[in-house]
């Protein structure tokens, strides 16, 4: 298999899974027991705290772990909610947000708060002064992400926050995409993130949070994340995601430059049939969601089952229905439909990545009647 889809999930990383061998095996004790080996265990959960808090790199505050990012997010935008002064009650967010974000919005839309989703331009980015326009003092909260997991545009992160600031809001940011690809500009209050997206093992997510910002717990029980978050907590998982976000941060650098000669050799071989679907300056080069009139993706997906890449969010994947982030562009049904992502990263191969756009491409034109 060629594997295409680094914004669904990426490869565990050699390093993580060594690092986790031991947790998962004889080293199984309870984190929170009071014994030797739980104090070990304990301790090993600081380690990756700490390595997860340098790989996102904000100063004056604290990480919390969770199940995921999505978890993440429900307690961001819920906690805050909660713990928002009386007359604070309106949510801000763009429509190109992931269904984590929209859909808990959309509960607390249900439950009485205001929302407002702000529309992004054709390039998918937010236009500042929209924002700006929507801000006052009934907003409690701007959310919005880093790194598009559709179509890989960066948003103005540190304006937005500068701005809910200004409003007195606080600013969450979605940085999953962005963790140890891009640097998360100062001035979020809460970021969460997500350790499958970096060569980590799923099941697992953090919070960061600045400090006063936290929000009202979400999950109730022993109180075992800073009495903020409760249930037992994965040695194995923390270690694993601990040791992901470090490799991130030692290999920034060369990741980067990898990935962004994979972006030149990809569109070196696409030819001018296909057209970048989102801004191409401020973006993750990782990301290559595309569209070619009148291909159908889906199609294309089921034709070449050796090559693993998408339509656009393994969410919306699975639905049918056209991606809301290529909708929210301007793209028709249509266009969305023809669009596909490729994403790729630290462990794809510039001859592999070019050899499977070379396939679609002829496989979009056999689809057209066009000789390949
Ligand atoms: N936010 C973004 C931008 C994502 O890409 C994802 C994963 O698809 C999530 C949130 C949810 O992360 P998790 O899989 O940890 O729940």
């Amino acid at each position: 298999m060629i594997y295409l889809d680094y914004q669904a999930t990426t490869p565990v990383a050699p390093e993580v899974a060594e690092a986790m061998q031991p947790w998962i095996a004889d080293r199984f004790v309870n984190p929170h027991s009071p014994s030797r080996w739980g104090r070990e265990a304990a301790a090993a959960i600081e380690v990756a705290r700490k390595q997860v808090e340098q790989a996102i790199g904000l100063p004056g505050g604290g990480l919390a772990f969770t199940g995921s990012a999505t978890e993440a997010l429900n307690w961001a935008l819920k906690g805050t909610l909660e713990k928002a002064p009386a007359g604070r009650n309106r949510i801000v967010t763009i429509t190109t947000e992931h269904a984590a974000v929209l859909d808990s919005c959309e509960w607390l839309g249900s439950r009485g708060h205001d929302l407002t989703r702000l529309p992004v331009g054709p390039d998918g980015l937010l236009n500042l002064g929209d924002l700006e326009e929507a801000l006052d003092e009934r907003v409690a909260i701007v959310a919005v992400m880093l790194v598009n997991n559709e179509i890989g545009v960066i948003q103005p992160v540190g304006d937005i926050a500068r701005l809910a600031h200004e409003a007195g809001a606080l600013m969450l940011c979605d940085a999953v995409q962005g963790l140890g690809r891009v640097e998360i500009p100062e001035g979020p209050d809460l970021v969460a993130v997500s350790a499958h997206k970096v060569h980590g093992p799923k099941g697992i997510g953090a919070l960061w949070m600045r400090k006063g910002a936290e929000p009202a717990p979400l999950v109730h029980g022993g109180g075992q994340e800073l009495g903020l978050r409760s249930g037992t907590l994965s040695p194995a998982l923390c270690v694993g995601f601990g040791a992901a976000a470090r490799l991130a941060s030692e290999r920034r650098e060369q990741d980067r430059g990898h990935v962004e000669r994979l972006w030149d050799a990809a569109l070196a071989q696409l030819g001018s049939t296909w057209t970048v679907n989102g801004n191409v300056e401020h973006r993750y080069p990782g990301n290559l969601n595309i569209h070619r009139e009148g291909v159908d993706g889906a199609r294309l997906i089921s034709d070449l089952r050796d090559i693993a890449f998408s339509l656009g969010s393994a969410c919306a994947s699975g639905s049918g229905r056209p991606s809301h982030v290529l909708r929210a562009l301007g793209l028709t049904d249509r266009q969305a439909r023809s669009s596909i992502r490729l994403g790729f990263g630290r462990y794809t191969t510039e001859e592999e990545l070019v050899g499977a756009v070379r396939r679609i491409d002829s496989a979009a034109g056999a689809q057209q009647g066009l000789a390949a």
